[in-house]
């Protein structure tokens, strides 16, 4: 019996193996099935899953509402193309729109293709309504950024993993340190030719590096400043991931009190993709105020499959689950629940060096180098003991749970991250 399940892993290895581009490379773990914070092997193994596929299945696996709400679609209308009018896109956005508090969105379905759209709408505004010269319009970003994987976007990555040979590059980027609010300045102080400050209120694939308190704030108010747009790429840090509604909570319909303090903050143009469809369905999303989304025209941009109705269906469902499950509150208090008890770890560890994160967006700090494979054995050794999560950077390992987690589970599972990392303790 288990000869034949383990061939079962096996052979879908290798299938990928032989017929897929090798443009991952995954942790040796087969699934076939998932439910709120669980996933399953082949082999009927229960394990927690502490990535939730980067952040997009905080609503957790397979969950009722959303599945309810994709199959009840499925089965009426999928696809008109932005050819037709449907009977449930105005909903979808009146819905995001409100939920947000922004005047429009414009639907999209990965989150590169987000971070796309909000480039091109920044650039028309440049030349439309800032009254840059043609063609010079430039776009500040910061180091160590990842917004996805398109021509555009590697151009102004500096990952030499995710750049090399893949140039020509896309021209009109700038890039500045990240929470570095004095290289902010310089940069829009010295050239009249920005257009935008794309930035990511968490570093996630970086490694998960939170910015310093006041660093979203100030350099908001440095963009107001001199009439740059403040462009938030929430696709990660958005959707209660990180404790609020948006890492850039500010004047929203979140559920957590403690964020309505900070309006300030607020982008101009909000990016969102993962999470708003709790994982079932590719969507994304870019929100403004009609002062600046005013610049999309018929024809200008567009997409096939953007803001169909099924996705439309889905994320309506996914942001219900958000507030009805109070899944920012969760986050909240899970985070600083794991942070503390880790940290209680941490202090007499010598293979963990930290713990940051916010919400349930955290990382550990692995004591080795970015060239040892000390972080991916640890991974390892955590799926042997139940809990699926993947080094990033080498040494750093990120945690990101589904939000839909009780805290005697979280518990649980950093039992199982400690009793792991003694095994590696010297
Ligand atoms: C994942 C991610 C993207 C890209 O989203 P895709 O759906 O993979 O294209 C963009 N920005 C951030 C911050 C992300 O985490």
């Amino acid at each position: 019996m288990l000869m034949t399940q383990q061939s079962l892993s096996q052979e879908a290895i290798d299938l990928e193996n032989k017929y897929g581009a090798h443009n991952y490379h995954p942790l040796p773990v087969v699934l076939n099935r998932g439910e709120g914070v669980y996933v399953w092997d082949v082999d009927g193994k229960k394990y927690y899953d502490f990535l939730s596929a980067y952040s997009a299945v905080n609503q957790g696996h397979c969950h009722p509402t959303i599945v309810g709400a994709m199959t009840k679609q499925a089965k009426t209308l999928t696809l008109t193309s932005r050819a037709f009018h449907n009977d449930i896109l105005g909903k979808f956005e009146k819905y995001v729109a409100d939920y947000f508090k922004f005047d429009k969105v414009l639907p999209m379905n990965t989150g590169a293709e987000a971070v796309e759209t909000a480039l091109k709408i920044c650039r028309r505004w440049a030349y439309e309504v800032k009254g840059i010269e043609e063609n010079k319009a430039e776009i500040v970003v910061c180091n160590n950024n990842f917004h996805g994987r398109t021509t555009t976007i590697i151009s102004f990555s500096n990952d030499p993993v995710a750049r090399s040979n893949f140039g020509p590059y896309t021209n009109g980027f700038i890039k500045v340190e990240y929470d570095n609010l004095n290289a902010l300045k310089e940069v829009l102080s010295s050239n009249k030719n920005v257009a935008g400050f794309l930035v990511e209120p968490i570093q996630g694939e970086a490694g998960v590096f939170v910015p310093s308190e006041n660093y979203l704030r100030e350099a908001k108010a440095l963009c107001k400043k001199h009439n740059v747009l403040f462009i938030a790429d929430e696709v990660q840090t958005g959707i209660a991931r990180t404790g609020r509604l948006l890492a850039t909570c500010g004047n929203c319909s979140c559920p957590n009190k403690d964020c309505s303090g900070t309006p300030d903050v607020k982008p101009d143009i909000l990016i969102l993709g993962k999470a708003i469809s709790g994982g079932a369905y590719p969507v994304s999303a870019v929100l403004a105020n009609d002062a600046i989304m005013k610049v999309i025209t018929p024809g200008s941009h567009g997409s096939t499959f953007g803001g169909n109705p099924i996705a439309a269906a889905v994320a309506m469902a996914a942001l219900d689950v958000v507030i009805d499950e109070r899944l920012a509150e969760n986050a909240f208090k899970l985070g600083a629940i794991f942070r503390a008890e880790l940290n209680k770890y941490i202090a007499k560890s010598t293979i963990c060096k930290g713990v940051r994160g916010k919400g349930l967006l955290n990382a550990i700090l692995i004591n080795d180098d970015e060239e040892s494979d000390t972080a991916w054995n640890i991974c390892m050794k955590l799926r042997d003991n139940g809990l699926l999560a993947k080094p990033t950077h080498g040494n750093i390992i990120r945690f990101a749970p589904p939000l839909v987690m009780t805290k005697e589970q979280l518990l649980d599972c950093v039992s199982i991250i400690t009793t792991t990392l003694k095994e590696f303790e010297v």
